[in-house]
C-alpha cells in the first residue's frame, strides 16, 4: 500500500465508521495503520472527543486507477469479544497449523 492508497483508505473509514461510544467523527490524524497482512489490514482509531479506541479491520480490494475505491467490504470494528475469542483460542493452540488448516469444521 502507497501513500495515496493509504490516504484513500483512511477517507473511506472516516466515511463508514464513526466513534462506538460517542458517535464522534475521526478526524485523519486520529487514525493510525497497526498492521496489514495480504488483503487485510489492522488500523485503530482514537476517537477526538471522549479518547476511547476503536480497532478497525479492514479487507482490501484491488487498487487500480478505475476503482478509487480501496475497502472490499466495509470496515468491521473488533468487539472485546472477537479479544476474547482470539485469547481463548490462543490458550488451546498448540502450534500445529497443519492440523489447524486440515480441521474440517
Ligand atoms: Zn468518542
Amino acid at each position: 500500500m502507497n501513500f495515496e492508497e493509504f490516504k484513500q483508505l483512511v477517507k473511506e473509514i472516516r466515511g463508514t465508521i464513526t466513534c462506538r461510544e460517542c458517535d464522534s467523527k475521526f478526524e485523519d490524524r486520529d487514525i493510525s495503520l497497526i498492521g496489514t497482512i495480504l488483503k487485510e489490514g489492522y488500523l485503530q482509531a482514537k476517537c477526538p472527543k471522549c479518547k476511547h479506541n476503536t480497532i478497525i479491520n479492514v479487507f482490501f480490494g484491488p487498487a487500480n486507477r478505475k476503482h478509487r475505491k480501496i475497502l472490499k467490504k466495509k470496515p468491521r470494528i473488533i468487539t472485546p469479544n472477537d479479544i476474547l475469542d482470539m485469547q481463548n483460542f490462543l490458550r488451546s493452540f498448540d502450534g500445529d497449523f497443519i492440523k489447524l488448516f486440515n480441521k474440517k469444521s
